[in-house]
């Protein structure tokens, strides 16, 4: 009950923060409909069960983190950050290039003009595959927990910013490092109009080695 409490919190901040964007950029809000409700909250039941499946494996030793607030923090995050943005472009990548479109990922893209809750619109295997991927990566490798804590503040927010439907970044700004490199809001929102370009989440910088960048 706690770990669904703390994604149900997760996911009404993030629409919130979603919500706040888009008003300050005097952008209508549109309403979500009954299918996208409906699953943002099978979504959040799925990521219940991932968090839960977390909480045991560290519980029983499985997963390890470190604790002690020190300059790993900065490493371990930019590690988690690149580590996952590598991971995620590569299982997204796959799913397009494979019958696993039609099958199971069609569902997001259902959403040609996102808008922030489609974030939480994914159909439920692909919601298992990128928790299984969480996990995954939390298993092999041991890091700082602050760090863990900043990746997955960091991961909500980029889901967000790439759903808003909307830029509020302005095209200078988007020019200069580090945004240059990041995945911004119309970075994510290009790949929901041109499913064959931009398969990166947090990063372009996977997209541009593998030529499938488009800006
Ligand atoms: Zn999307
Ligand atoms: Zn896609």
């Amino acid at each position: 009950m706690i770990f669904l409490a703390e994604n149900l919190l997760v996911t009404i901040l993030a629409l919130l923060f979603g919500w706040l964007v888009l008003k300050l950029n005097h952008k209508p809000i549109k309403a979500a409909s009954r299918n996208e409700i409906f699953i943002c909250i099978l979504t959040n039941f799925i990521n219940t069960a991932i968090t839960f499946a977390g909480f045991w494996l560290w519980q029983h030793g499985y997963i390890l983190f470190s604790y002690n607030p020190s300059w790993r923090i900065v490493f371990d995050f930019v590690a988690l950050f690149m580590l996952m943005d590598l991971a995620m472009f590569l299982f997204h990548y796959a799913i397009h290039r494979s019958v696993l479109y039609k099958a199971i990922h069609q569902f997001h893209h259902h959403y040609a003009d996102p808008i922030p809750i489609d974030l939480f619109v994914l159909h439920p295997l692909e919601t298992i595959g990128f928790g299984s991927l969480w996990l995954m990566m939390i298993l092999l490798f041991s890091f700082n927990i602050y760090a863990v804590f900043i990746y997955l503040v960091v991961n909500v927010f980029f889901g967000i910013m790439g759903h808003l439907g909307i830029e509020p970044i302005p095209t200078g700004i988007r020019r200069i490092v580090p945004f240059k490199y990041l995945g911004t809001s119309s970075f994510h929102h290009q790949h929901h109009l041109n499913i064959n370009h931009n398969f990166g989440f947090y990063t372009n910088i996977w997209d541009k080695i593998f030529g499938t960048y488009k800006g």
